[in-house]
């Protein structure tokens, strides 16, 4: 990473107590402004003395549950009753929530694999760069907002990292447990350079990450488990008054693992895919999940999926267009021993 500064500047002072709303300024010269701004929308809610917890959302931008969840905290919370600070950022990566799409339509860019960033790439990687070595130092709890996004839809669940480092990774769990999501997660992703859980991990920052829905919808349910989760964290690190709450029909959250590549399943060939299990059902290895059908040769059989393992289906794609490799299914385990 280029030890240089981050062109980025904030509009508001991180420093000042109260609530502040401004924007994150981010030069973008484009065909359509050739001396254009990017400007991302933060608040800052500061009270007393207290940890700082940094909230982020839209950093894949068809995945809306979270940032609207933020958007109407950073309205709601009353910075009197907050020890400590929180900074939030509904919409990250901007240009791409606001054309709804996973990857920013400004440099084609996933920005969660654009971290830690760099100061003179582009917009995606700037803006990466600017929470790399400017947000995440202040803070001492990250939790990034994500759902399925178009082309996934989750159970609702608050997901974590384990670094093998027993004091991080027992406040990591103890934050996940304190969000209230119907399941929290222990995972693995299949590629994680560049995400900024990875990232969090070398500097040392707990991270916690919410999978809520998708489908490129927002639900209600879901923007309650966010707002509820975000509050919930908050009592859990004295930085609010009061016990933890649950959102409307959650109760103690599952305890759940995806930590092998086989909880993975994959669309074998291009075609119409047709789910044969719900989410939350229970599947065996080798069992059906579904069958990829050809629209174009009625003679053909339809292609079975098969389970790679078993355990809980708790994502499937939502969308019956398929194409050989596409994810169509993700099944987790359940956890049978606490960790700590
Ligand atoms: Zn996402």
């Amino acid at each position: 990473m280029s030890d240089d500064p981050s062109p980025v500047t904030a509009t508001i002072d991180f420093d000042r107590p109260g609530r502040h709303r401004g924007f994150l300024a981010v030069a973008s010269s484009t065909n359509r402004s050739a001396y254009g701004t990017v400007t991302i929308p933060v608040t800052v809610i500061a009270g007393g003395e207290g940890p700082t917890l940094l909230l982020s959302g839209g950093i894949h931008g068809d995945e809306y549950d979270g940032p609207v969840a933020l958007m109407n905290l950073a309205r709601e919370l009353e910075p009197e009753k907050v020890r400590g600070r929180v900074i939030m950022l509904p919409c990250l990566n901007l240009p791409a929530v606001v054309a709804g799409t996973r990857l920013s339509p400004i440099d084609g860019l996933n920005m969660n694999r654009a971290f830690p960033g760099r100061p003179d790439g582009s917009l995606s990687q700037v803006i990466a760069h600017y929470v790399s070595t400017v947000l995440l130092p202040l803070c001492d709890l990250h939790i990034d907002f994500h759902s399925g996004g178009r082309t996934l839809d989750y159970i609702p669940c608050i997901t974590t990292k384990f670094t093998g480092d027993e004091a991080r990774d027992r406040r990591s769990y103890a934050a996940i447990m304190a969000f209230g999501a119907p399941l929290a997660l222990i995972n693995r992703d299949l590629d994680e350079g560049g995400m900024i859980e990875t990232l969090c991990m070398r500097q040392g920052v707990v991270n916690i990450s919410t999978e809520l829905g998708g489908g490129g919808r927002v639900a209600r349910r879901n923007v309650a488990i966010a707002c509820t989760g975000v509050l919930n964290v908050m009592r859990h690190l004295d930085m609010l008054d009061g016990e933890p709450e649950r959102a409307e029909g959650v109760g103690r959250s599952r305890l759940m693992k995806v930590d092998d590549p086989r909880c993975y399943a994959m669309a074998p060939d291009r075609g119409i895919y047709e789910p044969l299990v719900e989410l939350g059902d229970q599947v065996e290895p080798v069992q059906v999940l579904g069958r990829v059908h050809y629209p174009e040769h009625g003679e053909k059989e339809p292609w079975p999926v098969e389970a790679p393992t078993g355990g809980t289906l708790i994502c499937r794609r939502p969308d019956a267009q398929v194409q050989r490799g596409d994810n169509v299914a993700v099944i987790a385990q359940d956890v049978e021993v606490e960790p700590f």
